[in-house]
């Protein structure tokens, strides 16, 4: 009752462990090319994605982030309320024991609340680097047990700091693996745009890394040294 409880709070997807059985769910094209018979879990599903934009620019991000590659990720597209994109480790009674790691994207319809910003009308480097910071957050969570990942939504849940923290790792991880430009652009996006509103700027403005930091550390490689091999 208390895992529960603290997973509740934390964010993590719980899920019956045949989440993806009975949805239509896509396979990515992506292995298609190649050899058949890939592992099931070696490759993007999409679950409610229309649109090959989208579809393409999460593929372009999700083939750069190597180390990924080994775990089953769904792109999900549904109303997500007051935030745009979020990336949740997929956590069920049996993932606590047998350690399967999985992970979900969801993405909103638009940006946050705004409806005159569909997500699919984005330039493919804003949605791209949006993809790298939430794909950078997976790169994060695999480090991770199940388990270890419900303590560790719990803290992002009640701890400013520790957002901070991880809301800036996301970034560096994505910059790490040369997303640089495109998490620009996202962050100009969203600050610059008119149409999304002052709570949202503040509240990136908060928890995320300064535009002024991604160029900085571009620069410097030995602030990006943690996050080269994860
Ligand atoms: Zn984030």
């Amino acid at each position: 009752m208390i895992i529960l409880l603290i997973a509740f709070c934390s964010g993590t997807y719980f899920a019956d462990h045949n989440l993806l059985q009975g949805e239509e769910i896509v396979e990515s094209s992506f292995f298609k090319k190649g050899s058949k018979g890939e592992e099931f879990d070696m490759s993007v599903h999409f679950k409610n994605v229309e649109s090959q934009k989208i579809k393409d620019s999460f593929e372009k991000v999700w083939n750069r982030y190597q180390s990924l590659h080994k775990y089953e990720i769904t792109l999900v597209q549904q109303s997500i309320g007051n935030s745009t994109m979020q990336a949740q480790p997929i956590i069920t009674l049996r993932s606590l024991f047998d350690g399967v790691k999985r992970y979900r994207i969801n993405i909103g319809h638009h940006v946050r609340d705004e409806e005159s910003l569909v997500l699919e009308k984005l330039p493919e480097p804003i949605l791209i680097g949006w993809f790298a910071h939430e794909l950078g957050h997976v790169m994060d969570y695999q480090q991770h047990s199940n388990l270890s990942m419900i303590r560790y939504g719990f803290k992002y849940y009640f701890s400013e700091r520790f957002k901070k923290t991880v809301e800036h790792a996301a970034d560096y991880i994505a910059i790490a693996n040369g997303f640089q430009d495109e998490v620009l652009a996202t962050k100009q996006f969203i600050l610059g745009d008119e149409r999304i509103s002052p709570t949202y700027k503040s509240r990136i403005k908060r928890y995320y890394l300064p535009e002024n930091q991604v160029m900085v550390c571009s620069e410097d490689k030995e602030m990006l040294e943690p996050y080269y091999n994860l």
